[in-house]
Formats: C-alpha cells, sequence, structure tokens
C-alpha cells in the first residue's frame, strides 16, 4: 500500500467517523425534539411579550400584575409569574406564551408557535422521501450488522487458527498426523477468510459476510 491511499483511506475513515458521530447527536437530538417546544415556550419571557400586546404590568412581589386582556376590568386581576404562566383571577384566563398568543389573536397552537418564533417540529415527510429515509435506515442497519460481523468473526477465526496450530505442532508421530488430519480443510478455510477480513476490500468482505452469514 503507497502513501497516497493509506492517506485517503486514513481522511475516508475519518469521515466515516465525524458521519458516525453525527448520526448519534442527530437521534439523542430526535429523542428532546418532542420536548423541545415545551421547553422553548416556557423560556419565552412572558413579561416582556404580555407588555409588548399593549398590557402595562407593574411588579408585585415576585409576580407582575395588570389588567387583563382578556376581559373589561379596572382593577387589575391579571398575574404573570415567574415560571411563564399567567392566570387571571377575573375571567380564569390562564396559561402559557402559547396559550397567551392564541388568546389574543384567536390563532391555533401551530400558529401561535410560528407568531413566537418556535420552528414546528417536522412536517410528514413526502411518500418518496419516506421510501428514501427508509432505504437509508435499511442500509445502515445492515452496515452495522455487517462491522458486528466482521468483528466477531475476525476474533472467531483468529481463535480457531491458533488452536488448530497449537495441534499442529504437538504432532509427534504419524498416528498423531492422522488422527488430526480433518483439521488442514477448515484451516485454510479460516485462513483465507481471515486474510479477506484483514486485507481484503469492503466488497470481497461483504461478499464474504453474505456467504458466512447468510448461508
Ligand atoms: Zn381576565
Amino acid at each position: 500500500m503507497n502513501h497516497t491511499t493509506t492517506t485517503e483511506k486514513s481522511n475516508k475513515n475519518q469521515a466515516a467517523e465525524y458521519g458516525r458521530a453525527a448520526l448519534d447527536t442527530l437521534t439523542k437530538a430526535r429523542g428532546y425534539a418532542g420536548q423541545g417546544t415545551s421547553e422553548s415556550i416556557k423560556r419565552i419571557d412572558l413579561v416582556d411579550l404580555v407588555q409588548n400586546h399593549g398590557v402595562a404590568l407593574k411588579k408585585s412581589g415576585a409576580r407582575y400584575i395588570g389588567r387583563c386582556p382578556f376581559h373589561d376590568e379596572k382593577t387589575p386581576s391579571f398575574f404573570v409569574y415567574p415560571n411563564n404562566t399567567f392566570y387571571c383571577f377575573g375571567c380564569g384566563a390562564s396559561g402559557d406564551a402559547a396559550t397567551f398568543i392564541m388568546k389574543i389573536y384567536g390563532c391555533s397552537f401551530p400558529e401561535a408557535l410560528e407568531r413566537l418564533g418556535i420552528r414546528k417540529t417536522g412536517k410528514p415527510f413526502s411518500p418518496a422521501q419516506a421510501r428514501q429515509i427508509n432505504k437509508v435506515k435499511a442500509k445502515r442497519a445492515l452496515v452495522e450488522s455487517f462491522r458486528a460481523w466482521e468483528a466477531d468473526y475476525s476474533t472467531k477465526l483468529g481463535k480457531l487458527i491458533v488452536a488448530a496450530y497449537q495441534c499442529l505442532f504437538r504432532i509427534k508421530t504419524e498416528d498423531d498426523r492422522d488422527k488430526i488430519a480433518w483439521v488442514h480443510s477448515p484451516l485454510s478455510v479460516w485462513e483465507y477468510h481471515l486474510g479477506v477480513l484483514c486485507y481484503g476490500s469492503n466488497e470481497e468482505k461483504y461478499q464474504l459476510f453474505k456467504a458466512v452469514s447468510h448461508g
């Protein structure tokens, strides 16, 4: 193997490593996506939001108080709490930043999220996109099982070959030789397979994977 191919190979391995790390991050991110929206809503400063919608608020202890935008009142009974929720003791209106926007504009939850600058979590995929995604998923699963098999089979072959040679080295007599003659045939196959795993191309390894693990 010359210098160029070694460098190319290590670049390729590095790229694959970055790719796998990115996929791991994505998988984790997808797990958080569900709670991401409510977390984003909770982070919105409700005092700011309410005041920007024409409701003057005054600090009252840990809370803020003002005149409710959802019913007519002279005495303030609309409270905004430090956890970014509101409650009106006059009309019972309550909720968070998203609820506030929905009530003010009479809009839906997704529209409220848009107005709050929170991105909607995922439009459904088109059938063509879904097929493509499933193809990539299937390929990923196959590559993962191939890698696992490659590691397992290399270890197994290494052990078998060492054990076989230990037998062969113990041959002292003609009789011994006859007794373990059977080992020569599988040994040459094991050595060939290990050779493919150590020095073969990905395509050669994959053909071996198909032949060995799927009959
Ligand atoms: Zn009210």
